[in-house]
């Protein structure tokens, strides 16, 4: 998958990666357009309804999904999508990249629509101390891919790369997006902003097909490389993964000072602790937290039964793993 012409035409079938495939064809069922979502309500929600607390956090997420949307697209674009040939995986790959450029156009439709200060929402990813650093964390990423060689030249530039999908497939789409769907879906259960939530309900369906991809590709791709498979590197990616739940714990510490609509960033912090520890077993690593998920309300929102059906038809077996330390 990591060597061959890399301008070479479509040529799909016989396909030889069928999950890649599967995954195009379930995204296709995926579509839609952000003005499906009415935001009326929400308007009168903000005005009426929210109070100070509730509209910072609301506005924090708006500050963090809205940057962090075109960061993924980017990424995609610029440093996945060129290293990668075979012409399933591409397809899927210019398939979710539109996807992200519809969470950009959804996120703006949400802050152009609600009476929030536009400018402070879209200057938080650069203004507040953990917006910042978790985009600090992405792009550091990002720039090391756009300075890096071929994957299919060494070990140590595939190693590179497995790292760069991790950092996105797995930290930012599996664990900071999870955390931002838990914090949305919070105000749902109090019919709080029900517009913003079923857009929140379509973005998560999509990042759960992207996080699914992503799980599958990084497995597909150690599982051609074995030897990219060492000790020093699976440790190295459990404390990616570990840094950025940290960040994390200090974004939603900044998110809920205090709780919100009966949620603290003690509970949400645990929820992230809990999906990290889901992550890391995906990738074959363990759990490392081993705590329970303290939102067990989530798991009816979360757990789509679409996805979930699709999971059970489709899922590889997860055989192939990093190795634990
Ligand atoms: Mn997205
Ligand atoms: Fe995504």
């Amino acid at each position: 998958m990591l060597s061959g012409d890399v301008i070479e035409p479509v040529r799909l079938f016989p396909l030889r990666y069928p999950w890649a495939y599967a995954h195009l064809q379930q995204a296709k069922r995926n579509s839609w357009f952000p003005e499906e979502a009415p935001l009326h309500d929400d308007v009168r929600d903000w005005q009426e309804r929210l109070g100070p607390e509730e509209k910072h956090a609301v506005e924090m997420l708006l500050g963090f999904f809205n940057p962090m949307e075109s960061l993924v697209t980017t990424n995609i674009v610029m440093a996945v999508y060129p290293r990668l040939t075979a012409p399933e995986v591409r397809l899927y790959l210019a398939r979710q990249a539109w996807e992200e450029a519809n969470h950009v156009m959804a996120f703006e439709y949400v802050i152009k629509t609600l009476p929030v200060d536009r400018e402070r929402v879209f200057n938080l990813h650069r203004d507040h101390p953990a917006i910042a650093a978790k985009e600090a964390f992405q792009r550091r990423l990002t720039e090391a891919l756009l300075q890096a060689g071929d994957p299919a030249d060494s070990v140590g530039e595939r190693q590179r790369f497995l790292f760069n999908l991790v950092g996105y497939f797995v930290v930012l789409e599996g664990i900071f997006f999870y955390s931002g769907f838990a914090l949305a879906l919070a105000f749902r259960r109090r019919n709080l902003l029900r517009g913003l939530c079923s857009l929140v309900d379509w973005v998560l369906r999509d990042e759960s097909l992207h996080l699914s991809f992503g799980i599958h590709l990084v497995l597909e791709l150690l599982g051609e490389h074995p030897e990219v498979m060492t000790a020093g590197f699976s440790r190295r990616v459990k404390s990616l993964i570990l840094e950025a739940v940290e960040l994390e714990e200090n974004y939603n510490r900044a998110v809920l000072p205090r709780p919100v609509l009966g949620l603290s960033a003690g509970e949400l912090n645990g929820y992230v602790r809990y999906i990290a520890d889901r992550r890391l077993e995906e990738l074959g690593l363990g759990a490392h937290f081993k705590a329970e998920n303290p939102l067990k309300w989530l798991a009816a929102e979360v757990d789509l039964p679409e996805l979930v059906n699709f999971f059970e038809a489709r899922n590889i077996n997860y055989e192939v793993g990093i190795p634990r330390t």
